[in-house]
């Protein structure tokens, strides 16, 4: 899944790729068999709300992860397989996008084919990899090679793609940012622990393997790993840490052309600019300066051979999953193995319908959208949102601790917060996308070209506001600080998790606290940097982002005694926004909830009050069982808490749990001290 830089979301977006048969029951329920009555909801209320669920559903053998969006996420894929199969079928009447997804799921699914291909597909790319006659054509071989960045992984030597500017959301600019790396962060290159030790042994391994694979000797393959690594690991130094990345301050250094020359003098960037297109850009953003300089310092220092063994290396890397199954193999045994802990390669209609979802996922997400998302829930989840807006109005104009001018800004950009769900009102054109049946890998690289010419394409023109960074099918949820908008794709509006005929209280505690978290992302220390334009301008008084710090600070300190695996604790500092939108928006869909039904007489279901039924809905919504090495993979690169904690980190915070359940001070789940901002 791409993700643009800014673009903040419910569940992290790597790592919930990809899902029960829709049971579009008319009057859905909480699943009591989820639950674990004999544990004191007081105590530990996820394992009260999730206890039977963990126990029914241990991990798969092919996820590293498994959890009630994860597990959604997988239905929707059988569902999205069946279109796909369909569209597949030769001979049937069909429209050129059908033709498009079914030809490239038909190209995917062809593993006898692609097998007899071998690495052949890679040849011609290695060879202008080899003929690169000066690290002066670096530029013009990276806007020109079959794997573009940022599409495939994190590119080649940096990323580059199209964005708002930051201070002026109306124009839409340039930006190069860091990248280089196969490892999932800079602390994989430079940690010293045993574990970080033996994890870069696994990938040097790696690397060798998939080179020798290409045909390399093993002494030869094996110095080549040790150049990648070393290589990765100087542009490593100068990326800017996850926490360093969540000031958007810190990220904006817009310049001229020639300044980024000046900084990175070792590259041609304006070869590099005038083959995308962007001969004329005069200016563009540079997120980490730092990283260009190190970058450029490194094209210098190190040899010719020793690039093109690192760009051998990154086009054999960005294309492993494409290639006959030896690759496929390996590739999983490390990233899939080692760093995530999945036993087993997912079924290949899985990883084919992933990458339709990721290719042509308009595509596909119209004919889902179809057949799986009604026009009542779109209408539900509408109404829902509203309701969850107007009890945040209600609570800034009541917030003890915020100033009138600061208020009215806020009210302000809530009121300019645009609502968007199920599905984009205008869907992508892919008619300019060339499919061909039987070309999995030219299908997938004309794919990443299709679209790194479409960001290309966007520099100097308006912004297109209908625009979504995620598909339809996908079971997740996104905040847009520079649209200023809230987005609910059709794939989370569905049961268990949504449905508009379901009782109202797990359903607001549920779908309506993932609305209420969105919302408070437009809020929490990062969105609430944006204003109403999606601006990166500061609209607080002194005295209120003052109180707003403090407040923000009792989250971070709440949340980084939490301890996830081994001696790892949470990094409370990057997971705050998250934190700070798991805690308002649940108050908010609680707040919503209770305006919503206040004319009916809400009763108890199965001995259950509907105040804890609210509350357990939300703690469903969190059950999630989990392999080690993710969960050690999740704490260095995760902007999201672990799921326990998504669950009990809230409920404590909150006075109105605390009277639902009837716990006493003192006890684990009514702390002492509440954090509260939204
Ligand atoms: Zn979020």
């Amino acid at each position: 899944m791409r993700s643009t830089t800014l673009v903040i979301a419910l569940l992290a977006i790597p790592f919930v790729l990809p899902l029960f048969a829709q049971t579009a029951s008319d009057q859905y329920v909480l699943d009591l068999s989820a639950m674990d009555k004999s544990v004191d909801p007081c105590g530990d209320f996820y394992t009260y709300s999730c206890g039977g669920w963990m126990k029914a559903n241990p991990v798969p053998p092919d996820q590293s992860s498994w959890g009630t969006y994860g597990k959604l996420q997988d239905e929707n894929l059988a569902q999205l397989r069946t279109i796909l199969e369909e569209a597949a079928k030769a001979g049937a009447d069909k429209s050129s996008t059908v033709q498009k997804i079914g030809d490239y799921y038909a190209s995917c699914m062809d593993e006898s084919a692609i097998d007899k291909l071998g690495s052949s597909p890679l040849a011609p790319e290695f060879d202008r990899i080899a003929n690169l006659k000066s690290k002066t054509e670096l530029a013009e071989y990276l806007s020109t090679s079959q794997f573009p960045t940022p599409i495939f992984g994190s590119g080649s030597l940096f990323t580059f793609r199209s964005t708002q500017d930051a201070k002026n959301s109306a124009e839409v600019i340039a930006e190069a940012d860091q990248g280089g790396l196969s490892l999932p962060d800079r602390d994989y290159y430079l940690k010293d622990d045993n574990q970080s030790k033996e994890l870069r042994n696994a990938y040097v391994a790696h690397v060798q393997k998939i080179l020798q694979l290409l045909g390399d000797k093993p002494e030869q393959a094996a110095e080549e790993a040790t150049t990648v690594l070393r290589i990765e690991t100087e542009l490593a130094q100068s990326h800017m840490t996850r926490v360093e990345r969540r000031d958007p301050q810190k990220l904006y250094h817009r310049m001229s052309v020639a300044e980024l020359a000046k900084l990175s003098p070792s590259f041609d960037w304006a070869e590099y600019l005038k083959k995308n297109g962007l001969a004329s850009a005069n200016s563009l953003n540079v997120a980490v300066p730092e990283y260009f300089r190190t970058m450029s310092t490194a094209v210098e220092k190190e040899s010719l051979a020793d690039w093109k063994t690192y760009l051998r290396w990154h086009a054999a890397h960005a294309a492993a999953t494409y290639l006959s199954s030896a690759f496929d193999k390996e590739n999983f045994n490390f990233y899939g193995k080692t760093l995530r802990g999945q036993q087993e390669l997912p079924p290949r209609w899985k990883r084919c319908t992933n990458d339709v979802d990721s290719d042509l996922g308009e595509a596909l997400g119209k004919a889902y959208v179809d057949r799986y998302f009604s026009p009542d829930a779109k209408v539900a989840a509408g109404k829902m949102v509203k309701e969850i807006e107007r009890s945040m109005q209600d609570e800034i104009q009541a917030m003890p601790w915020m100033g009138q001018t600061t208020k009215k800004q806020a009210l302000l950009k809530l009121e300019a917060i645009a609502n968007k769900v199920g599905y984009p009102d205008r869907w992508r054109d892919y008619s300019a996308l060339e499919i061909v049946r039987g070309d999995e890998m030219g299908n997938a690289q004309r794919a990443a070209w299709f679209e790194f010419r479409r960001q290309m394409a966007k520099v100097g023109k308006p912004v297109d506001k209908t625009e979504w960074t995620m598909t339809p099918p996908t079971v997740n949820a996104y905040y847009d600080p520079q649209k200023n908008d809230i987005n609910f794709p059709a794939g989370i509006l569905q049961p268990p998790l949504f449905s508009p005929k379901s009782d109202a209280a797990p359903n607001y505690g549920n779908t309506g606290g993932t609305m209420g978290h969105e919302l408070t992302h437009a809020f929490d220390d990062e969105g609430s940097q944006f204003d109403a334009q999606g601006n990166l301008r500061n609209w607080w008084t002194e005295a209120d982002r003052k109180a707003f710090e403090e407040r923000a600070q009792c989250v971070v300190d709440q949340y980084s005694g939490y301890p996830i695996i081994d001696d790892i604790k949470i990094n409370g500092k990057l997971t705050d926004g998250e934190d700070i939108a798991d805690l308002g928006g649940t108050l908010l869909a609680y707040l919503a909830w209770k305006a919503d039904t206040r004319d009916q007489k809400l009763e108890p279901i199965d001995g259950l009050t509907p105040e804890q039924r609210f509350f357990i809905g939300y703690g469903q919504s969190w059950c999630t069982n989990e392999r080690d090495e993710f969960k050690r993979l999740r704490a260095t690169v995760d902007p999201h808490s672990p799921e326990k904690y998504r669950a009990n980190g809230v409920v404590s915070n909150m006075p109105e749990f605390r009277e639902a359940f009837h716990c006493k001070a003192g006890q684990p789940m009514v702390r002492e001290k509440l954090c509260r901002i939204w």
